[in-house]
């Protein structure tokens, strides 16, 4: 049997989130915004704990959180409904990074077709951003600024705190794009000033097609987001459609478990990447990992083997372990990764690079065994 090593695409669905789902699609098929019976105040007071369990895990108010699709749609709103505060305060200047998502980089360059000026920063070639260029590029024209908190390719984790910092004492929103820290990185969530953040809860144990848009109030208002689709006033109008009550309710359960497990989920990690480590150390494969691992977060390893070509890795590989090489939003296309080109890396490197992510679920001696196989396929390739 294949073992799953490809936890940044998607990961698999917490059992218990999963049950208290197939509970909540049984006993409660009521809309959350009926008002007139009792099935649609089951399926609120549902979507309202779930609410309550998000909030909390971030430690912000329950008011600040909007349910969407997940987090493309959620980066979508973010950055596309401030377009008409941007249009009437005349401040049309964003700052992002090239390394983003696409839900952000295409949203961005979309804005920039309809006006809108576009700084990208790129990377150092550890795959960090600067927060002291993105200080640099601030003007009285700028609107936004957009950095991921975790890059879904290297893992690297980006200075969002201190760029947040800098930006609170400003009336600059500050966007992240969570959607790889989110349940992990959970105490230093809760310690940055973002004025919105977005994640899916399909890569934190939570089900696929679901996640959430927060909006932090300043001076008890909300920052000026309008919906981008017209409908109902669901989520008041952030996004409107009928909430879909038991995917809220797997979101908010699995962020109760995250509360309680998170340290010891980052602690298996970490075991994890020890013995991914010493399985290459082993192998006497020549390795480089891609990024400073000094930044890296621990489910995460990006890495080239010199002279082993990635495709050809995967494929070969396919009967031990998925993985991938890059994002899977890309796979389909043949195209080096824009994350590492945009750190400087040579072609061959690119080429040559794999990407592995694995969570606290998965099982070490599965992985021990899939990732011997994988390294001496990747041996017999170069000899
Ligand atoms: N942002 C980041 C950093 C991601 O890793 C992903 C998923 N790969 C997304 C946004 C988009 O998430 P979804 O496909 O669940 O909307």
């Amino acid at each position: 049997m294949s073992v799953y090593l490809d936890f940044n695409a998607s990961a698999p669905i917490d059992s218990r989130v999963l049950d208290y789902m197939v509970d909540v699609y049984k006993t409660c098929f009521g809309n959350a915004d009926s008002r007139t019976h009792e099935f649609g105040t089951t399926a609120r007071r549902i979507v309202e704990n779930a609410r309550s369990s998000f909030a909390e895990l971030l430690g912000i108010k329950k008011e600040e959180v909007f349910f969407t699709s997940g987090a493309t749609e959620s980066n979508n709103i973010a950055l596309q409904g401030l377009m008409s505060y941007a249009l009437e305060s005349n401040r049309k200047h964003i700052i992002t990074t090239s390394i983003e998502h696409k839900a952000v980089l295409e949203t961005v360059k979309h804005l920039a077709s309809e006006g809108f000026e576009v700084d990208f920063i790129d990377p150092d070639p550890t795959g960090r951003i600067s927060a002291e260029k993105i200080k640099r590029l601030i003007r009285k024209d700028t609107l936004l600024v957009s950095v991921m908190h975790v890059n879904n390719e290297t893992g690297v984790i980006q200075p969002v705190q201190e760029i947040g910092e800098f930006l609170s004492d400003t009336d600059v929103f500050f966007h992240i794009d969570a959607t790889q820290s989110f349940g992990k990185l959970v105490t230093e969530l809760k310690n940055i000033h973002y004025d919105m953040l977005s994640m899916s809860a399909h890569k934190m144990g939570g089900p696929q097609g679901i996640g959430a848009l927060v909006l932090i109030k300043k001076h008890f208002r909300l920052p000026p987001v309008k919906g981008i689709m017209y409908g109902g006033k669901q989520e008041h109008g952030i996004r409107p459609g009928t909430i879909p009550v038991a995917l809220v309710a797997g979101l908010g359960k699995a962020c109760e478990y995250v509360a309680q497990e998170h340290e010891d989920n980052i602690a298996k990690c970490i075991e994890l990447r020890k013995c991914v480590i010493e399985l290459l150390e082993k192998s006497r494969l020549p390795y480089e990992i891609n990024g400073n691992i000094e930044y890296i977060i621990p489910n995460t390893l990006n890495l080239c083997i010199p002279g082993v070509s990635s495709e050809a890795l995967m494929l070969s590989s396919k009967q031990f372990c998925g993985i991938s090489n890059g994002s899977a939003c890309n796979s389909s296309s043949y195209e080096p990764s824009y994350v590492l080109k945009a750190m400087g890396l040579s072609n061959d490197r690119i080429e040559n690079s794999i990407r592995i992510s694995w969570g606290a679920s998965t099982n070490q001696d599965e992985l021990t065994v899939a990732l011997k196989y994988m390294l001496n396929m990747a041996k017999s390739m170069i000899e």
